[in-house]
């Protein structure tokens, strides 16, 4: 069953128009590895001239849903649409790895048992003892890919942001008015230091900031094609979204913004639905409220400028189409030079947990993008996702290279004058 996907893909001309901005296309070759391809296998299934069968799962999963061949198609196809529904009537039929379930069905609906799981493997991967990575290979939690997962985090932290935002009060001096945020799963568990650098800017520039007792977005779940998943994520989340008087929501992870902006494709309740579409226009990436404030911010001018370049997430360049907001940012800092990335926009392998599901191809992309990291000659590779930090940090450690990788805010925050 596709439904509207069959429209979808019926309307691909087959120009190839999506060939040179493919990631997989460009690393493999190979037609059934692009857009094109994808939405003939799609096609031919639907018609019933192709099976669904196990051998068209590397097709349908291995597409990073980035949507690059989106912003080139002339009729408009959103690709990771066709590919999280395929994803779906695959894993209706075939059935979901265990691992998968137990994430999408358990552990992030009860982020608290996540979180103390963490708590446990912390010490363990803290202290550089390869215990942990023997336990889940026992366990056969991330199979041949363990130890690019492992990898992937340089450090667990100790506390998770929300544990860390309790210990503060987040009001600002003189108030211009009040955002709710909306913690992503990422920067809550992997990266507290940049939701601090969130909570700080917010506060800094005259917001009182009501932090949300928010689930994951839904995305990972969407990625592998759980859409019951992602529908009961989209609905507690929704219910928190519908009761804030706040006059923001922010999140500072492009994915968790593009998607949640997506709820009401999961909705099935069309009184819920038209309730939420005022509210789904009140979110905005913390990357276009900096463009928005920039007027606000209180500058260092104290330096030789660092030379400073700029990764665009896929959510944020081909989802929302944010491109300019995070460029007027960096330019605006006096203490930056600014360099543009050659391929900015093209993904970096990360894709939520693609560098651990198809690590092999993963790291050729992002082989591409190093070439391209080396050849901007920065000091400072900055963008606004946790998953493209993650991978991006994890190429740049790998490859000995003398680049810093941070979040747009830890950049705007470090350049900020703090009274
Ligand atoms: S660019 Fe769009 S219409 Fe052209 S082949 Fe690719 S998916 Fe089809
Ligand atoms: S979503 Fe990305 S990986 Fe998938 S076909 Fe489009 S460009 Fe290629």
């Amino acid at each position: 069953m596709l439904d509207n996907t069959y429209d979808k893909v019926i309307s691909c001309s087959k120009c190839g128009f999506c060939q040179p901005t493919c990631p997989t296309y460009l690393v493999s070759g190979l037609e059934h590895e692009v857009a094109r391809g994808r939405h003939q296998l799609v096609r031919a299934q639907a018609e019933g001239r192709v099976a669904m069968n196990k051998d068209i799962k590397d097709t349908l999963f291995q597409c990073l849903m980035c949507n690059a061949c989106y912003s080139n198609c002339f009729p408009r196809i959103k690709t990771d649409e066709v590919i999280a529904r395929a994803r779906y009537d695959y894993i209706t039929r075939y059935g979901q790895p265990q691992l998968q379930r137990y994430i999408f069905h358990y552990l992030l609906r009860h982020p608290e048992v996540l979180s103390r799981l963490l708590k446990l493997a912390a010490p363990v991967k803290n202290s550089g003892l390869s215990g942990l990575a023997q336990a889940l290979r026992i366990l056969g939690w991330f199979g041949k890919n363990l130890a690019t997962a492992e990898q992937l985090l340089e450090k667990i932290p100790r506390k998770s942001l929300r544990e860390l935002a309790a210990m503060r009060n987040w009001q600002p001096r003189k108030t211009r008015g009040k955002v709710a945020y909306f913690v992503g799963c990422g920067i809550n568990f992997a990266q507290p230091e940049v939701g601090l650098a969130t909570l700080e800017l917010l506060t800094l520039r005259g917001f009182a900031v009501e932090i949300l007792p928010n689930f994951c977005c839904g995305l990972p779940a969407y990625a592998y094609g759980d859409l019951d998943s992602v529908r009961w994520f989209a609905q507690q989340n929704s219910e928190l979204l519908l009761a804030t008087d706040a006059d923001y929501i922010i999140t500072d992870c492009g994915s968790c913004t593009s998607f949640l902006k997506e709820y009401h494709r999961f909705c099935d309740d069309p009184v819920q639905s038209e309730r939420l579409q005022p509210i789904l226009n009140k979110i905005v990436d913390l990357t276009h409220w900096l463009a928005d404030t920039m007027d606000w911010a209180n500058y260092k001018d104290d330096r030789q400028p660092y030379r400073v370049t700029w990764h665009d997430p896929c959510h944020l360049a081909h989802h929302l189409h944010e491109k300019a907001s995070s460029r007027a940012v960096m330019r605006n800092i006096p203490n930056v030079s600014y360099t543009e990335l050659p391929e900015a926009d093209m993904c970096c392998g990360g894709a939520g947990s693609y560098n651990i599901a198809h690590s092999d191809i993963s790291k050729k992309i992002l082989a591409r993008k190093l070439t391209n990291v080396v050849s901007a000659n920065a000091d400072i590779l900055a963008t606004a996702c946790p998953a493209c930090i993650m991978q991006l940090a994890w190429g740049v450690r790998q490859n000995g290279m003398p680049v810093r990788v941070m979040h747009l805010n830890q950049l705007v925050l470090e350049n900020t004058v703090r009274d």
